[in-house]
């Protein structure tokens, strides 16, 4: 670290809250999958702001659409309607097979609403008030109380007691262990179909079949995250399409704008005829004209640019890769993920993964975590395999330290 950044960091220190332990770079612009710090050093990214930025940085058709409605309409509050608002939804549900939205300002926000939404449908239904949802172990699905209270690691939970009420806990890809905790209560299950903070797990096709099975069976809501695993990175639209099934429930947002905050929760005509109504949930900012011209604009690029394709087949290409590197290396203990959404495992005490992600990125290579040993890779969806092979080089470079 040199020139000028040391006061910006400096400045940083000083007044942000500390919640993050960041690493010592200051970004200026970016360009493609390339970002620049304010010295000038390039970096090539495999993180995307945490999956967010899918079509590349100075994307000027995207950049360019923006620019335009920010003329035109920032704002009008969801008293009246907009004609950004309407395509985004009518686009967004049918990418998803949905039927209805909810525009939200981030993922923690869409979880809030999907957990209303399901209580609400439940309450409609048997006038109840103590129903039960059950949640993963080792998930996460974002910060706020309620998101909070789903997480499946205790350790972000357990300050901020007492949670809401009646979450139960069940082992991801274990089915009797979510078996064990329905009871007559239980109105939703919710899980990310590709774990991604707890360190790339995808759900295994007979879990997933067989939680849409109990569901069905038991008019229990099955509410899907694709916040991080949604958006084609998994190498479909929704990582649910390649199991053949389908949620109650989904929720998104970070690539869902490529980076204005806008996420959303989406359901199914059934579930909405049972539940929110006006007065039930609200957001003055959520789904305005800016991010959802965003999310127009970006659902039109991977109609258009064939975003899918690409992501399969460069994702198959660092999957083969990755495979090449883990089998190098005893300390790294595995290799898990689909399209542009994977994770090599370390044995932290021979290697540690944070360790190699700080040397990756003095080395020009942003890469980071995904639990404390997994280092994850989630590049921009426009990568190409010649980035693959730079990024590799970079890795073994930065895990050999030399
Ligand atoms: C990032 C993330 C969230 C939370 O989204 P925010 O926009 O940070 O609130 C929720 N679920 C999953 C799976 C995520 O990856």
């Amino acid at each position: 670290m040199n020139g000028s950044m040391n006061k910006y960091i400096e400045e940083a220190e000083s007044v942000l809250l500390h919640t993050y332990n960041r690493f010592p770079v200051v970004f200026d612009h970016g360009k493609g999958v390339r970002l620049y710090d304010t010295d000038g050093k390039e970096y090539l990214d495999f993180c995307a702001g945490i999956a967010v930025f899918a079509l590349g940085y100075g994307n000027e058709e995207y950049n360019n659409a923006l620019k335009a409605q920010i003329d035109k309409l920032i704002h009008c509050s969801n008293l009246f309607y907009s004609v950004p608002a309407v395509n985004a939804a009518k686009e967004l549900t049918k990418a998803a097979g949905m039927d209805r939205v909810f525009f939200t300002n981030s993922g923690a926000e869409a979880i809030e609403g999907a957990i209303k939404a399901a209580r609400k449908y439940a309450y409609t239904r048997d006038g109840n008030t103590d129903h039960e949802i059950i949640a993963m172990n080792n998930s996460f699905h974002g910060r706020t109380m309620g998101a909070l209270s789903v997480t499946g690691n205790k350790k972000y939970r357990e300050p901020f007691y007492p949670m809401i009420g009646n979450i139960e806990y069940a082992d991801f890809n274990d089915l009797d262990s979510v078996l064990n905790k329905v009871t007559g209560k239980t109105c939703a299950i919710i899980m990310e179909t590709i774990q991604g903070e707890g360190g790339i797990y995808p759900a295994e096709p007979e879990f997933l079949k067989g939680i849409r099975k109990l569901c069905d069976e038991k008019d229990i809501l099955l509410i899907l995250d694709e916040i991080q695993c949604g958006m084609g990175r998994s190498g479909s639209m929704f990582a649910y399409e390649a199991y053949g099934i389908s949620p109650d429930i989904v929720t998104v947002a970070k690539a869902v704008g490529c980076g204005v905050p806008v996420g959303a929760f989406m359901m199914t005509q059934k579930v909405a005829d049972m539940s929110l109504v006006p007065g039930d949930h609200g957001t003055t900012y959520g789904g305005n004209p800016l991010v959802t011209a965003a999310v127009c604009e970006v659902l039109r690029q991977f109609r258009e640019k064939d975003i899918l394709l690409n992501v399969r087949e460069t994702g198959e290409y660092l999957y083969g890769k990755l495979d090449e590197v883990a089998a190098r290396y005893d300390f790294i203990t595995a290799h898990r993920g689909r399209g542009l959404i994977q994770g090599l495992v370390f044995d932290n005490d021979k290697m540690p993964a944070g360790e190699v992600c700080k040397r990756a990125v003095s080395n020009g290579l942003i890469i980071i975590t995904a639990g404390s040993n997994v280092i994850r890779f989630i590049p921009p969806l426009v990568i190409t395999k010649e980035d693959v092979d730079e990024m590799i080089g970079i890795l073994v470079r930065s895990i050999e330290n030399d």
